[in-house]
């Protein structure tokens, strides 16, 4: 690497254009906006989520992880839509440390590299953005296009049905299971179940392939991706659905290490709240189930009925006895 760059213009050209390369409509990041030109009978498909040291993430994290966390929790998002990825646009407010000059200044290259990683592996180029400095933590935003068919209906929490099922892929709870061991809570944890929940917490693995072939399965009718929480997000569908679901609390896939943490301490309740698993919950009609179990094995992933669709609101967790387990808290809330 050569001297420091000098600017915001240096920067974004050093660090940031060639994340862009890929993408010939960020016109190199040299202009004041990027052309999209989405192929015919595509529609655009956009999010944005932010992420704010001390609240999302810790401002020692690794930087090439923090860059990929940030592309993952957008991409977790078009996931659920059914979308591909197309392009991001990333805003960042760097206190002046961050800045050239400043006492971490080699944390925007190490950043940098780690977006490179996934903009390539997820084919989810940059095509632009903001760059400023800021007197608080260090603040970052991506905007995520993606595109999906035009003459399909899109992948929408509203669409679910009474008689569904509900199912879910990968395992849940691991990813805030990984966030307390990083936080010292059960010390007594094998250290290979220890690294795999905290590498679930560090690095999600949007479902993005699964995603876009959920979309073209019939009797498939709602989605979205588990960030809050299972039980909270599922609640989004009931709610923009108008309807009630119902979970069995014994059907909820586990990895091998929430197992071994629900053997040490009876903690179930907080695998169904706690969020960031970047997951997909949907709802399908019980006739979809085998096509979806076959998507499913093709792509090597895990899929789980874990329980159905009717009248009513919100959702209830039953035990094996079928009575209802009371949660105190639903998922995660900023405030
Ligand atoms: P303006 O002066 O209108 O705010 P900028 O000079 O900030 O525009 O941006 C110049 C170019 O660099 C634009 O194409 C913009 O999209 C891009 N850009 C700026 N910051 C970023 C960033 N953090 N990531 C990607 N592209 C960026
Ligand atoms: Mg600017």
């Amino acid at each position: 690497m050569g001297a420091p760059a000098s600017g915001e213009f240096d920067l974004i050209a050093r660090y940031f254009a060639p994340i862009a390369a890929a993408f010939p409509g960020a016109l190199g990041l040299k202009d004041d906006a990027a052309i999209f030109d989405p192929p015919a009978g595509s529609r655009l498909v956009v999010t944005a989520d932010a992420m704010v040291a001390g609240v999302h993430f810790m401002a020692d994290d690794p930087p090439d992880l923090i860059a990929r966390k940030l592309m993952r929790v957008n991409l977790s998002d078009l996931a659920a839509k059914g979308a591909t990825p197309y392009a991001c646009l990333m805003t960042i407010c760097l206190p002046p440390i961050y800045l050239p000059g400043g006492t971490e200044e080699g944390w925007i290259a190490a950043f940098a590299q780690g977006l490179a990683a996934d903009a390539s592996e997820y084919a989810f180029p940059l095509a632009g953005g903001d760059t400023t400095r800021t007197p608080g933590p260090l603040t970052l935003s991506l905007t995520a296009v993606g595109l999906a068919p035009m003459g399909r209906a899109p992948l929408l929490r509203s669409g679910a049905q009474a008689g569904d099922l509900v199912f879910v892929t990968g395992t849940i709870g691991d990813a805030h299971l990984g966030l307390a061991v990083q936080q010292g809570e059960f010390a007594a944890l094998a250290p290979q179940h220890r690294a795999a929940l905290i590498e679930r917490y560090r690095l999600p693995q949007p479902r993005v392939a699964f995603g876009q072939a959920l979309a073209a399965v019939p009797g498939v009718h709602a989605a979205a991706d588990v960030s809050d929480g299972l039980v909270a997000d599922l609640g989004h569908i009931c709610a923009a659905s108008g309807l009630a679901a119902r979970l069995q609390a014994g059907k909820l896939p586990l990895s091998a290490a929430a197992e071994a943490v629900m053997a040490m301490a009876g903690i179930g309740a907080r695998l169904l709240t706690g969020g960031d698993d970047y997951e997909i919950v949907f709802t399908a009609a019980p006739a979809a189930e085998p096509a979806l179990h076959a998507l499913a094995s093709d792509q090597g992933l895990k899929l789980t009925a874990i329980g159905s669709v009717g009248h009513g609101q919100g959702v209830s967790v039953l035990d094996g006895a079928g009575d209802v387990i009371s949660l105190v808290q639903k998922g995660y809330r900023h405030f």
